[in-house]
């Protein structure tokens, strides 16, 4: 995602930077006993997001002890590297799955961020949830806005999610991940796409989005491949995000669309 709290208001830095740690919760030990494996996730570790991260801000540099983005697991552990597992259409209504998205949602909000993959808090499941609001958009610039075709849209659960793109427009800019905390790269994604799921009860959904919805869908969407958007990065723009607004290095491409 790219990035919001380089603009973050005092109060919300404080309440970003300072949020204590969240415990492993009933849900998620449920989850995991149901995924059949060792779940080693679910820590508090650091901070910056992807609403710091797709928000499009600073989020105060490396990560450290006092920048956690409470909730998340981080790059490294096993269950963000793997290819996530289909949800079960008749499990959706399951007090299980409804935990795990209520997990997901009130994770996300509290980064703040604006997409979490079910992975990102150690569950091995295919769902995602975006939202985008436009409180977070006044966060950004007017040109960034405009450039990237940042508009809030509402809260989208989306379970089994499958993304086509719906047209060869592509473009580059910074995102980052609250799995990632506290760096930004270049990362070009195609501007126009369709995803298809489910919704949080379990009906068929259909999602056409462009512009800054569409990258949110496509950097959810890979953390259920077990991508994270350093493994597609242009690697040469990679940096701390207090460095956000430096050059590219020569020969990097340029940000915008193409
Ligand atoms: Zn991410």
């Amino acid at each position: 995602m790219v990035a919001l709290l380089r603009s973050l208001p005092p109060a919300a830095a404080a309440t970003l930077l300072l949020a204590p740690a969240a415990q492993l919760t009933s849900s998620a030990v449920a989850a995991s006993a149901v995924s059949g494996r060792r779940w080693r996730s679910v820590r508090t570790n650091a901070g910056g997001g992807w609403l710091s991260g797709l928000l499009g801000g600073k989020g105060g540099g490396a990560p450290t002890a006092m920048t956690v983005t409470p909730g998340t697991v981080k790059a490294g552990d096993p269950v963000l590297h793997e290819p996530a597992q289909e949800v079960a259409p008749g499990d959706v209504r399951s007090d299980r799955v409804q935990g795990i998205i209520d997990r997901m949602i009130d994770v996300m909000r509290k980064a703040p961020g604006v997409g979490l993959a079910a992975p990102q808090i150690g569950v091995p499941l295919r769902i995602i949830v975006l939202e985008d609001t436009q409180e977070y958009i006044s966060y950004t610039s007017k040109k960034d806005i405009e450039e990237q075709d940042r508009r809030p849209f509402a809260l989208l659960v989306i379970i089994n999610p499958k993304l086509k793109n719906t047209s060869k427009r592509t473009a580059l800019f910074f995102e980052g991940c609250l799995s990632v905390d506290g760096y930004r790269a270049v990362v070009e994604r195609h501007l126009d796409v369709e995803v298809s799921g489910l919704d949080h009860n379990g009906n068929p959904i259909k999602v056409q989005a462009s512009g800054w919805q569409a990258r949110i869908l496509q950097h959810e969407c890979d953390h259920l491949e077990g991508t994270l958007y350093v493994d597609k990065m242009v690697p040469r723009t990679f940096r701390i995000v207090d460095n956000l607004d430096m050059p590219l290095p020569i020969g990097c491409p340029p940000l915008g669309a193409r």
